[in-house]
């Protein structure tokens, strides 16, 4: 870690404290890998998208739209929503940024949960916030522990549904609880990026919500049903006044053209993303079964991804290095606390197959 001069410039507090977030490895650029540790798409891009992003060559040299007319009147069509009351941004994580720049400073506090995604803490920290983490249950966020965590500080509440790395989700009753328990002024925000992937009939990913409420927001993003995490596409679901000051304070030209461009392709490819939700729920299910018949413990998942657990952190760390050794990267979590973990994102068939067959020659 670089050296911090005290009579240099000097950060806003908190931010020193902040542990940068740590991507998923791509693994070694020499003979054949799979990529299974940063949750993107296995059947990648809809052709549509790829041919909108190409067309798009020719465009580049002036600014985009900034107000993403194009695309936030698309995302409506397909989700049946309110245009001007969605926000795009670069990534959903922009978005969530954002939100956190905007709505927290010195002395707020902000709620997530104990394996929550590792963005909040960071955008809590870089705005001067408190971060309070509210224990979980069996990996799944628990609203009795965030509603007791409320304090006359706490301004906002992060909930990814369904949460990565775990996998795991709270019904619709459940968030509606965890709404219905927060105090007015409390913004609630759902990070819905895995939304897509969800079959489960009591899942809801909170446009309901969002539209009887002034204090809740949805985030999703195009970085895994639609595949296309390399152009950094994301957008928020927000009640007007929400939507009117991440307006105020985003960047004029935050999305670029080609992310605009084939963002509107992706979006009406409905075809595309049924064919994606059907490889995805198809494979799950069956790296679940299989992991499970080799003796692993496996956290129920309706994402795109699955937590396997192993006997101990050094079990893990050891099956992570052969899995390397056979070009298959996953996700090691321990900076999420769990050591003994390591994420697997469903991929091709032919890196599903692999995946368990080197599992299953590491346990026997
Ligand atoms: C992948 C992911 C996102 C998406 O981030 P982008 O910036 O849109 O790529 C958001 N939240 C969670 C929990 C994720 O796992």
């Amino acid at each position: 870690m670089a050296q911090h001069d005290l009579n240099g410039p000097q950060p806003k507090p908190g931010i020193l404290d902040i542990h940068a977030y740590v991507p998923g490895k791509s693994g070694p650029k020499t003979g054949k890998t799979h990529k299974l540790s940063s949750n993107e798409s296995a059947v990648g891009a809809s052709p549509k998208a790829v041919a909108a992003f190409e067309a798009a060559a020719g465009e580049l040299a002036l600014y985009p739209d900034g107000s993403a007319a194009a695309l936030r009147e698309a995302i409506a069509k397909r989700h049946g929503l309110k245009a001007e009351n969605i926000v795009c941004g670069a990534g959903s994580d922009e978005l969530l940024q954002l939100l956190a720049h905007a709505y927290l400073g010195p002395g707020d506090e902000a709620i997530y949960s104990q394996f929550g995604f590792l963005v909040y803490p960071i955008a809590i920290s870089s705005n001067g916030a408190t971060a309070v983490v509210a224990p979980e249950k069996n990996h799944v966020a628990d609203v009795g522990e965030i509603l007791a965590r409320v304090t006359a500080k706490t301004k906002m509440v992060f909930l990814a549904n369904p949460n990565n790395p775990t996998g795991t989700y709270l019904t619709a009753e459940q968030v509606k609880r965890l709404h219905h328990g927060l105090p007015q002024h409390v913004l609630l925000v759902l990070d819905a990026a895995y939304a897509e992937f969800v079959l489960a009939n009591d899942y809801d990913a909170g446009v309901s919500l969002v539209e009887h409420n002034n204090n809740v927001v949805m985030t999703r993003t195009f970085s895994k049903i639609h595949g296309l995490a390399a152009l950094r596409l994301g957008w928020a679901y927000c009640p007007p006044a929400v939507a009117d000051v991440l307006n105020r304070i985003r960047g004029p030209f935050n999305v670029s053209l080609p992310a605009l461009k084939a963002g509107v392709a992706a979006i009406e490819d409905q075809a595309f993303q049924a064919a994606a939700q059907a490889h995805n729920s198809k494979w799950l299910g069956w790296l679940a079964r299989e992991l499970q018949a080799l003796g692993l413990e496996v956290t129920p998942s309706v994402g795109n991804f699955l937590l396997l657990h192993f006997a101990s952190p050094a079990k893990a760390q050891e099956a992570d290095a052969f899995l390397s050794g056979r070009g298959l990267i996953l996700r090691r979590v321990e900076a999420y606390g769990l050591p003994a973990a390591l994420r697997l994102s469903v991929g091709t068939e032919e890196a599903n197959r692999a995946v368990v067959a080197a599992l299953a020659e590491f346990l026997k």
